[in-house]
């Protein structure tokens, strides 16, 4: 993007360490790049993209000052994150402003908002700041209703509340909150992520025909323009940003399957299972008598090996009809036609590519957001039904044939069909998404 002149506009992003935070962060370079900017990422060398599969950007990795997440403690992760990382992410910017001279200036950086030391260190060098929220619109307004519940005594909320309705959040209850490990050091990192502070707008990987009315109640309570210009995996250049190297043999083995059969199983990049959890899943699988792609990622059962975790019987028992792999190139799975359903951990990202592709889910979250994210799906939404119980193989195996053999599955899928064209509406000229792009060009470009 050209200012004045010659001269070109930088953005300088901090993605958060994961992949369901660096998808949509690198997906946001792509498509300010296409719409003229230079793109620096800077990134912790845990879980490092890789530059290779986006050789327009530059990327500057901060000195290993994190420590490395095991998988068991996220909060005091990010909160020690964000206290190593400030200064030396100050000194890079410093070092990018220096490099960068009058041709090529930094016109603001875009934060993940787990990164939010990021603010300071751009408002100490006088840089504009943004905001980049992965999750939906719905969950910043769960956040923000956390801290009334606390005070009010609500919080903790005793196992026999856990299915009560929560007064102005529908379809929430008090199970579906976002609410993580410890509570102090939860509440914690929540005030700092929902803090701000002197960042100039906020920007949502969701869409307005999904969230209008989440969208509104934010944009009331807050100071800065919101701008929704999701799905941003739809707009953005195809291009992955997997951790994992993804096994596209699954793409062949589903051009041999029929139209709309297969179940597609995948928990994301950081939900586990225990064996016994795995196994039930296993012969729910076999037992529901459908082709399935299950996505087994190393490390799915902490502590295993992955060779081993299967039974054999299982793997004897499956043929032709079930495919397994590491890794998968979601996007692409999801928008093949032999594709009828999804069983999913509901992560913010797997939810909205669903929802692009019109695939109806059986929605089974584990942990964090994806209680919000599984609702919203099931009751407002109506493209996905709530799994509740155990991993269970008889209960599992329901499941699929209800999404996939009756009545109700097919309504679904009409609905899911329905939606993804309102959600391609927004995406074009004169579409919301589209709209709110233009104008957070023109803010960047303002500043
Ligand atoms: N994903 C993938 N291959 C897989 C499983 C997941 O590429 O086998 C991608 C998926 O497309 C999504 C991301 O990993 O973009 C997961 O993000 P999400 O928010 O759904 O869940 P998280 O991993 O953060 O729990």
């Amino acid at each position: 993007m050209e200012k004045e002149g010659n001269r070109r506009l930088r953005v300088v992003l901090v993605p958060g360490p994961f992949q369901g935070h660096l998808n949509p962060m690198l997906q946001l370079g792509s498509i300010l790049h296409s719409n003229g900017f230079s793109i620096t990422v800077v990134h912790t060398q845990y879980n490092s993209p890789n530059p290779s599969s986006h050789p327009d950007f530059s990327f500057l990795a901060l000195p290993d000052s994190s420590s490395i997440f095991t998988g068991e403690s996220f909060i005091p992760f990010a909160l020690q994150l964000n206290v190593n990382c400030k200064a030396p992410f100050q000194e890079c910017l410093a070092q990018v402003m220096r490099q960068q001279g009058l041709d090529d200036g930094i016109a603001c950086v875009i934060y993940d908002e787990i990164m939010y030391f990021s603010e300071a260190a751009a408002k100490d060098l006088k840089l504009p700041s943004i905001v980049l929220r992965t999750g939906c619109a719905a969950l910043s307004l769960a956040g923000h209703a956390i801290f009334q519940l606390k005070a009010e005594g609500h919080i903790p909320f005793p196992e026999s509340r856990s299915k009560d309705p929560i007064l102005d959040l529908y379809p929430l209850r008090f199970k579906d909150l976002p609410i993580m490990e410890k509570l102090e050091n939860f509440m914690q990192l929540l005030s700092k992520v929902a803090n701000i502070r002197t960042s100039s707008a906020i920007i949502y990987n969701t869409i307005d025909c999904l969230e209008n009315s989440s969208m509104a109640k934010i944009q009331q309570q807050c100071q800065v323009p919101i701008f929704p210009i999701g799905p941003m995996h739809r707009i953005a250049s195809a291009t992955s940003s997997s951790l994992l190297e993804e096994d596209t043999s699954c793409l062949a083995w589903l051009d041999k399957q029929s139209f709309n059969t297969v179940i597609y199983v995948s928990l994301g990049s950081s939900a586990f299972m225990d064996v016994k959890e795995l196994v039930e899943m296993a012969w729910g699988l076999v037992n529901s008598q459908q082709p399935f792609l299950w996505v087994v990622r190393p490390g799915l059962v902490p502590g295993a090996e992955w060779n081993d975790i299967l039974p054999q019987s299982f793997k004897e028992n499956i043929g032709k009809r079930g495919y397994i792999v590491k890794w998968a190139p979601q996007k692409e799975v999801l928008a093949h036609d032999a594709v009828g359903g999804f069983l999913s951990h509901c992560g913010w990202n797997s939810t909205l590519e669903s929802i692009c592709e019109g695939v109806p889910m059986i929605c089974r979250p584990c942990y964090g957001d994806q209680g919000v994210n599984a609702r919203y799906v099931s009751h407002i939404w109506r493209v996905g039904l709530e799994y509740e119980n155990k991993f269970e193989r008889g209960e599992i195996e329901r499941a699929i044939r209800r999404l996939m053999v009756d009545d109700e599955g097919k309504k679904m899928r009409k609905r899911g069909k329905d939606l993804k064209e309102r959600v391609e509406l927004c995406t074009r000229e004169g579409g919301s998404s589209n709209n709110s792009l233009i104008e957070l060009i023109k803010m960047i470009m303002s500043f």
